[in-house]
């Protein structure tokens, strides 16, 4: 993109600003991405602590833009089947067979995901410039456009400013949209361990009173878990010895594929929900946890920021293509009509079943076991969640679509 002024101004380059940068390349618009850091040369000798599970419906929509191949190359691993169970007893099994298909979704090291977006918009996308690093230190939204001051003093001008620059986003302080927080007192605990037992291509998740502990299937026979611990247990498990570390993880997983052999590094981050009031201000738009922090207990936020990205650049495209304005309050608010209720509805399910699952009350308990035998001895409603863990639910953009 030569160096004029840019249309559309994403501040930040995670993965969720990345695929909306991919996403609208190509459609007449010039745009300019603001990243703080450059995501690090993809190391196969390095597995990256952090990992999303992808459901089918975002990997669609990576395949679209054209960067799922380049990411499959690398190292993906596919995951046929989801075992949940209590540590009261109840337990479910969502396979992808019930529904037809393969897999019912994708383990994903974050920093690979991230890495093959940023070449692909630095090498195959010439509507897209990218800033890196930079950040944004002052903007001021008008009717007309959005004038934005970059901390090395560089000024930029542009008719929408999206905020992808995560939960902490400065755009969004900046705009002054309100949020509502709410702090789990728990921290998600990442680590990659061995198992004396291969995990078969199956993701599993066991539901304790202190919260989840999933073992994520990776695809040299690793798991990479994330378990959701209070904030104390999460601090003596992250300064215990390995072999103690490993005991309690084994205990936790009620050694599920045998005990644990072999652990990594671990690395905690506090969990927290958190939804803007709002999506949009003039000029500007929220996505991905700019807009809403997810609990990670079913592995959707990354998700649900990609398919804001696909339905903000549907609703822009179809407004270009009609020579309308794309920052204009119309458009804005057809894209916070689209996500904010899916979002909402996504998160209040997260913080139901966070309700549910972690205490020891016996009450919630009954309530757990008997939603987990209706819901592995009905098919129908099986079915439904299983497509519900895939990502095909809701209005979904065209890019991930079936
Ligand atoms: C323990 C844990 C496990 C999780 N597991 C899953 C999972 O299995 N599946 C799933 O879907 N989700 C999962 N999530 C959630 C997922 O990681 C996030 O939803 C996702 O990373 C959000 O992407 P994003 O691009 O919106 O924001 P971010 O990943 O936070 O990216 C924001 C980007 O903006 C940049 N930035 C920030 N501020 C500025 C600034 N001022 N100027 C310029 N650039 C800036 C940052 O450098 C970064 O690159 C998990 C989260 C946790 C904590």
């Amino acid at each position: 993109m030569a160096d004029r002024e840019p249309d559309l101004v994403i501040s930040g380059g995670g993965v969720v600003g990345l695929a909306l940068a991919a996403a609208l390349d190509g459609r007449g618009l010039r745009i300019a991405v603001i990243e703080a850091r450059e995501p690090p040369p993809w190391d196969p000798a390095r597995t990256d602590l952090r990992v999303s599970s992808i459901t089918a419906a975002s990997r669609r929509m990576l395949a679209a833009l054209g960067v799922w191949e380049s990411v499959a190359a690398r190292r993906v691993s596919p995951f046929e089947a989801i075992h949940a169970w209590d540590a009261g007893g109840g337990a479910v099994h969502f396979h992808a067979a019930d529904v037809g298909e393969a897999w019912l979704g994708h383990i994903v090291e974050n920093d690979l995901l991230q890495r093959m977006l940023y070449e692909h918009v630095t090498g195959g996308c010439n509507d897209v410039r990218l800033l890196c690093p930079a950040g944004i230190r002052s903007l001021d939204a008008g009717p007309d456009q959005v004038r934005v001051r970059l901390d090395d003093g560089r000024r930029l001008r542009s008719r929408l400013l999206v905020a992808a620059d995560g939960a902490r986003s400065v755009v969004r302080e900046q705009v002054g949209i309100p949020v509502r927080r709410r702090d789990y007192g728990q921290q998600g605990l990442v680590a990659t361990v061995r198992t004396r037992v291969h995990h078969g291509r199956v993701a599993r998740q066991r539901f304790l009173p202190g919260g989840p502990v999933a073992l994520l299937p990776l695809a040299d026979g690793a798991c990479s878990i994330v378990w959701s611990l209070p904030t104390e247990d999460a601090r003596r498990l992250l300064a215990a010895a390995d072999g103690g570390f490993m005991a309690a993880l084994s205990e936790a997983t009620q050694e599920v594929l045998g005990p644990v052999v072999e652990t990594g590094p671990r690395r905690a981050f506090p969990l927290q929900a958190l939804h803007a009031e709002r999506y949009i201000d003039e000029r500007v738009a929220l996505v991905g946890d700019a807009a809403h922090v997810i609990h990670p207990l079913a592995g959707q936020g990354v998700n649900l920021g990609l398919l804001d990205a696909a339905a903000l650049a549907e609703v822009v495209q179809a407004a270009v293509a009609r020579g309308r304005d794309p920052g204009g309050r119309l458009v804005l608010r057809r894209y916070e009509r689209w996500r904010r209720g899916d979002n909402l509805s996504m998160q209040v399910a997260m913080d139901g079943f966070h309700w549910l699952f972690s205490n020891r009350d016996p009450v919630r308990h009954g309530v757990r076991n008997l939603g987990f035998e209706l819901t592995d001895r009905l098919p129908l409603l099986k079915r439904r969640f299983t497509e519900y863990a895939m990502g095909y639910r809701g209005d979904l953009p065209a890019l991930a679509r079936k």
